[in-house]
């Protein structure tokens, strides 16, 4: 009994506080694992997942040996303000995994159960968020983006009551756990939350052990290591946004708390992948204000780097503008530099931008199409996004000005350059329609679709038969045109 109730309360002086996970209380279910990461960062075989121990394990029932759960005990600017305690409200940090190669990995319950952070939160996450963080958090990995990985997925037949945000009823859902992990989970309110309170000590304390565990680079003895370590931060966070942007992903919710030191893609809730090309795309129903918009996340990007330093501004927006035109270049299969080649992206997503053409088909329509078809305008009705990109009026004229770009690409070929462009353009992300579909059946405890999505996602660059099948490379149903998704999950 010397360990502390998992009872909520206004912390101090910390940066943890141990709290045990609550196991549900009806039977758990597996819904899917990862072999990935259960293989290739766990050292587990992926066989481990038969086992009554591994299901204990990934579903907060039981702690293994000698580990003592936490939560983080953090801060954070909510959509603009200083939110003041956040924290672990519904996770718990099981340990540090350090694998066969050397990496050092924390391991993470998330819908584990109430902490002391957990405000009014019930400390669960449902089944449908569960499955949208699940599936998309490893889609991103083999996207190429940095991001939590997540190891399983199970869900209770407990029940969790949810606010239903199209009609304000509240309704009950299945509670489920992911196990989710990264190489750290600190965050911009991790050292936000001691600068607040003044505990300057423990912030320098957490800001050494960050800096030795994951900035290598960093100089301890340089007196200018914290400048030095912010901006790596800012840096690398405005690399994250363009790769982001260069898929059309939307975080949604791009608070302080919500952005890794270490820049890599954490907490799934209200994301999009943007389908027609819209600078103002929000994939959250609860951001009124449009403030975590697509086009917006790089000076909310800023303004959570400059709530950790002020002074970096410039840096941020010069690195930023260079690799979104870097990563637009590849995406348009452009070699070496021209100096125009900003125009010829900013053409081409302006005439997205008025025909709603779909974003992601658009630009694997150009790695797949020919440049003999293009010149002579013959889009084959398979490349329907295309299509569409070229009902507007200038079309022909921004295919001229890219034929001749693309002429200009030294010791290329036609066929080197669509193999370039397949390899950066993803045929297939995870559309909310595609999440939504998986997730009905889900409900039903057909997991099927959550595991053909698993496994389609895992190869988003290359074209899968069941894939095609189940329309996942084709105009997003009707059904699916107004579907959003809120906070509540
Ligand atoms: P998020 O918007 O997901 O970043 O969450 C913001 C804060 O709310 C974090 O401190 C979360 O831990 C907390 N939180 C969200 N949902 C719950 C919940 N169901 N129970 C307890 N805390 C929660
Ligand atoms: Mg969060
Ligand atoms: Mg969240």
């Amino acid at each position: 009994d010397t360990i502390p109730e998992n009872s909520i309360r206004k912390v101090r002086d910390c940066i943890f506080s141990v709290a045990y996970p609550t196991p549900f209380i009806s039977r758990v279910l597996l819904v899917a694992v990862s072999k990935d990461v259960l293989e290739g960062i766990l050292d587990l075989d992926v066989s481990v997942k038969e086992t009554d121990d591994f299901l204990q394990l990934v579903s907060g029932g039981k702690v293994v040996l000698g580990s003592i759960p936490l939560a983080h005990r953090y801060g954070g600017h909510q959509f603009g303000s200083w939110a003041g305690q956040l924290g672990d409200g519904r996770a718990h940090l099981l340990g540090v995994y350090t694998n066969r190669y050397g990496e050092r990995w924390e391991l993470q319950l998330k819908g584990s159960g109430k902490t002391p952070y957990s405000r009014n939160g019930d400390g669960r996450a449902v089944l449908r968020s569960s499955v949208r963080e699940f599936l998309c958090s490893e889609a991103m990995h083999y996207l190429g983006i940095p991001t939590s990985r997540a190891a399983s997925l199970v869900v209770s037949n407990d029940d969790v009551w949810r606010d239903q945000f199209y009609n304000g009823s509240v309704k009950k859902e299945r509670g489920a756990i992911v196990l989710r992990v990264a190489q750290s989970w600190f965050r911009i309110g991790s050292l936000e939350i001691l600068a607040h309170s003044g505990e300057l000590d423990l912030q320098r304390t957490l800001l050494d052990f960050v800096i030795r565990e994951h900035f290598p680079s960093v100089n301890m003895n340089d007196s200018n290591r914290y400048l030095d370590f912010f901006s790596r931060v800012v840096l690398e966070t405005a690399n994250l946004i363009a790769l982001w942007m260069s898929v059309g992903f939307a975080h949604g919710v791009c608070n302080t708390d919500n952005f890794s030191l270490l820049s890599i893609t954490i907490d799934y809730g209200p994301f999009g992948f943007m389908e027609s090309y819209d600078p103002n795309f929000v994939p959250n129903t609860s951001d009124d204000e449009r403030r975590y918009k697509i086009g917006n996340q790089a000076n909310v990007g800023m303004f959570n780097l400059n709530k950790l330093l002020q002074a970096l501004k410039p840096v941020l927006d010069r690195r930023q503008k260079q690799l979104f035109t870097e990563l637009f270049r590849a995406k348009l299969g452009l070699l070496g530099e021209s100096e125009d080649d900003n125009y010829l992206i900013a053409f081409l997503l302006k005439l997205m931008e008025d025909t709603k053409a779909d974003f992601t088909m658009a630009f694997r329509h150009l790695s797949e199409i020919t440049q003999d078809q293009l010149k002579e305008l013959r889009i084959p009705q398979e490349f329907w996004a295309l299509q569409d990109l070229a009902k507007h009026k200038f079309f022909s004229d921004w295919i001229t000005i890219y034929l001749l770009r693309l002429g200009r690409n030294m010791g290329d070929s036609d066929s080197t350059r669509r193999k370039r462009m397949t390899a950066v353009n993803p045929r297939y992300i995870l559309r909310n329609w595609m999440a939504e579909s998986a997730i009905q059946k889900a409900k039903m405890n057909d997991f099927s679709e959550v595991h053909l999505l698993q496994e389609v996602l895992q190869h988003p660059f290359q074209r899968q038969a069941a894939a095609e099948k189940a329309g996942y490379s084709l105009r997003p149903p009707s059904w699916a045109k107004d579907l959003k998704v809120s906070c509540s999950s």
